[in-house]
């Protein structure tokens, strides 16, 4: 027998992969991890080629010290979505693979740990168990997030005895649940179905359309639906055929606050289907469990965030992306990939349909749409019988001083007395998001970022930068004149809850933004309790604005949505009118009708015109009208390389050696000066940027491949950079 060489790709950040020699590897090995020495110390790599030669003398080969047989190795396609997506994003191919490993599997020794348990909660969990458990109970309430998360997973090892003496009291008061933990071929026995509603007219045509299609192969379709018109249930009845037709479904979701009462719904409506959830907020066994049971076919619906469209699936059939033009799709570090344009890849890989769902859909989408690339699909009304959209007006703002005008506060007050339910959104989390001396116009700003206003926050009465997390109890007098009398200005969503407060002083008022439900209060559960009537005012920020449904909430009041206005970034109008279209469509979902008051100084910005008479079929083609004369994507495509150093100066001069490289191929693109970013300093280094412009994504990719490995080979010195493939932070 000759020598056997495997080529293995590490997650190591270099554009090569390594040969070893094995010299037991087949073919079936490809795709399996491997652990092999690399500089010293164990590494995990996947096993990408099988050869008898190398170009390297044999003897200065290592060996592969195992091959992983016991797991099922990556599929062929999981294998092609990477190699594309490592050319796309000029990425390294082994640093992509470990996102097609679940974190577990990424470290090079695996150890066996005893089988661990894991529980669910049940109904009656989910209705008495938060208010029945007494409020010094911490761990059982940490326990009781976790579950209302999805699931809780206790690790077998010692210590945990609390932990699992909790959870055997919760599944003794019927408020949890063991569940297997291996993954079995036997469907969850669920809870029973709950009775579907029949489709209305525009959601049969709709649902047809796209089950015609599940035997055609590859198709994008865009479901253009306005908020509320029942995209959920189209998803759920395509889903539905094609896992009875033998075939597993993967759909996205935007945030992780979404899949469990997605999940939730999925598994009252499909009982007998297995459905596994996917999300970084997940415990990396619970990660590892639900990748599994998507690799071996179990789980007939994935459902998750950007990083599921990793998962192996063997006989993926469907994908669904909703809310796709949620800029959560787009990673903004390491590999920064786009969630939903892999998403079309992966499904043209598979030769299987693809559903792009949004009330307000990318400009990108939109446009592929228009010119007949995409289908597209439309619900033009709600669902719910009766409800209609919600009324949109504008208010002029109140005095500098309010946060609230005197209407917004009498349409308030409307709805407490009659027992509908309020919603103030306010892009802006903390109590003021400035400390401000009358006396000589001090600012309190960041010392490590420069020009970051430090955000005053209530619970520990700190200044906090929401850009690197620096804090500081506030100055008693002013830093530069000592002016004792220092003024917060401004509103955050703190300081609009505490102004609720004293208006309405009977009121229920919740607050949900990143740092109340930090805590151990988790997202779901404060959703439960809006949904229960136990809030009559939510505040919050954008957390709070996606695909929930509070049938009793008939009020939206949109504060300080101005200052969207003034940003720099081309894209600006197109995400604050989505914002604005998902925020509005929260009111007015059920039977009650939705009223939308915004408070603004430019009732006539195109934006507001546009959503008054909520039609963004129009607003989005003169968005497009106005790209296409300014030369912005998706008429033209994009790169960005950025860089960070400790001086402006090295940044700027890093990325102008980047520009002189790449003038030099005489490309047929447009290399733009190299500029210091919008918030140059972060965290005590200065960033800069430098943006790449081309015709084509072609001719883009094109000059990308020659340029990248002249920009590998510039010394970087103190610098980091990277480079970002369609880019959508300016
Ligand atoms: P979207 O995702 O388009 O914003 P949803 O799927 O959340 O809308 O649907 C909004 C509401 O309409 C949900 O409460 C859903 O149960 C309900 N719904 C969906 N389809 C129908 C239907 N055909 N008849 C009655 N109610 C429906
Ligand atoms: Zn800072």
């Amino acid at each position: 027998m000759g020598s056997r060489f495997v080529q293995v790709a590490l997650d190591v950040p270099v554009h090569s992969v390594f040969d070893y020699v094995a010299l037991d590897a087949t073919h079936t090995d490809i795709g399996r991890r491997v652990i092999v020495p690399f500089n010293g110390r164990p590494r995990t790599g996947i096993l990408l080629a099988v050869s008898e030669r190398t170009g390297i003398a044999a003897h200065k080969l290592k060996s592969v010290t195992r091959i992983v047989r016991e797991e099922d190795p990556l599929p062929p396609d999981i294998l092609r979505l990477a190699r594309f997506c490592s050319d796309y994003y000029h990425h390294p191919l082994g640093q992509v693979l470990a996102l097609c490993l679940p974190p577990l599997l990424r470290r090079p020794k695996l150890n066996a740990d005893p089988a661990p348990l894991s529980y669910c909660i049940t109904d009656m969990g989910r209705r008495i168990a938060a208010t029945a458990l007494p409020a010094r109970a911490r761990v059982g309430r940490r326990l009781l997030d976790r579950l209302q998360a999805g699931e809780a997973v206790v690790p077998a090892g010692a210590g945990r005895a609390h932990e699992r003496r909790v959870l055997a009291a919760f599944v003794a008061s019927g408020w949890a649940a063991a569940q297997p933990r291996a993954p079995s071929a036997t469907a969850a026995a669920g809870p029973p179905a709950v009775l579907a509603p029949a489709l209305n007219a525009g959601q049969a045509e709709a649902l047809a359309l796209i089950e015609a299609q599940q035997s055609q192969g590859f198709q994008v379709t865009l479901l253009h639906g306005i908020t509320g018109s029942g995209k959920t249930e189209i998803y759920l009845r395509a889903a539905q055929s094609a896992i009875a037709d033998g075939g597993q479904v993967l759909m996205l979701v935007p945030e992780i606050n979404l899949t469990p009462q997605l999940e939730h719904t999925f598994r009252q409506r499909l009982p007998g289907v297995r459905v596994s959830s996917v999300h970084s907020g997940m415990s990396s066994r619970a990660r590892a469990d639900a990748w599994a049971q998507a690799g071996q076919g179990v789980a007939s619906l994935v459902l998750g965030t950007r990083l599921a469209v990793f998962a192996p699936m063997p006989r993926l059939r469907l994908v669904v992306v909703d809310e796709e033009h949620d800029a959560s799709y787009k990673q903004q570090e390491g590999l920064r990939y786009c969630a939903r344009d892999l998403a079309v890849v992966r499904a043209r890989e598979r030769s299987c349909p693809v559903v792009l769902g949004s009330a307000t859909p990318s400009l990108e989408t939109f446009h592929h749409a228009a010119t007949g690339r995409y289908r597209k699909v439309r619900l033009p009304v709600r669902a719910v019988p009766g409800a209609g959209l919600p009324a949109v007006k504008t208010l002029p703002p109140p005095s500098a001083r309010e946060a609230l005008s005197a209407p917004l506060l009498a349409a308030i007050g409307q709805r407490l007395s009659r027992g509908e339910q309020s919603l103030l959104f306010i892009n802006r989390r903390g109590y003021a998001p400035a400390l401000y001396c009358p006396g000589c116009g001090y600012l309190a700003a960041c010392p490590r970022c420069g020009g970051a206003k430090l955000v005053y926050h209530l619970r520990d009465k700190r200044l906090r930068c929401h850009h690197c997390g620096w804090s500081a109890q506030p100055p008693g007098a002013c830093p530069q004149c000592g002016n004792l009398d220092l003024k917060l200005i401004g509103h955050g969503t703190q300081r609009i809850e505490e102004n609720l407060g004293q208006h309405f002083p009977a009121a229920r008022i919740l607050r949900i933004d990143r740092d109340s439900t930090r805590g151990r209060q988790t997202f779901e559960a404060m959703a439960a309790r809006v949904r229960a009537g136990a809030v009559d005012i939510l505040v919050g920020t954008q957390m709070l604005v996606k695909g929930h449904d509070f049938p009793r909430l008939t009020l939206v009041g949109v504060l300080n949505a101005d200052s969207a206005l003034y940003s720099a970034d081309f894209r600006a109008s197109e995400r604050l009118f989505a914002q604005l279209v998902q925020v509005a469509g929260r009111a007015g979902r059920g039977e009650l009708p939705g009223e939308v008051l915004i408070q603004t100084a430019f009732p006539d910005h195109p934006v507001y015109r546009a959503l008054a008479h909520q039609d963004y079929g129009a607003f989005a083609q003169t968005l497009l009208a106005e790209r296409k004369a300014l030369g912005f994507p998706p008429f033209v495509a994009q790169a960005m390389v950025r860089a960070e150093a400790p001086g402006i100066q090295e940044a700027l001069a890093f990325l102008t050696a980047c520009a002189e490289a790449g003038r030099a191929c005489d490309p047929p693109v447009t290399l733009y000066d190299p500029v210091p970013a919008q918030l140059t300093r972060i965290n005590g280094r200065d960033r800069a940027q430098l943006l790449v412009q081309a015709r084509s994504r072609r001719a883009l990719q094109l000059f990308l491949t020659r340029w990248g490995t002249l920009l590998a080979a510039l010394p970087a010195g103190n610098v980091r950079w990277h480079l970002d493939v369609d880019p959508i932070e300016f």
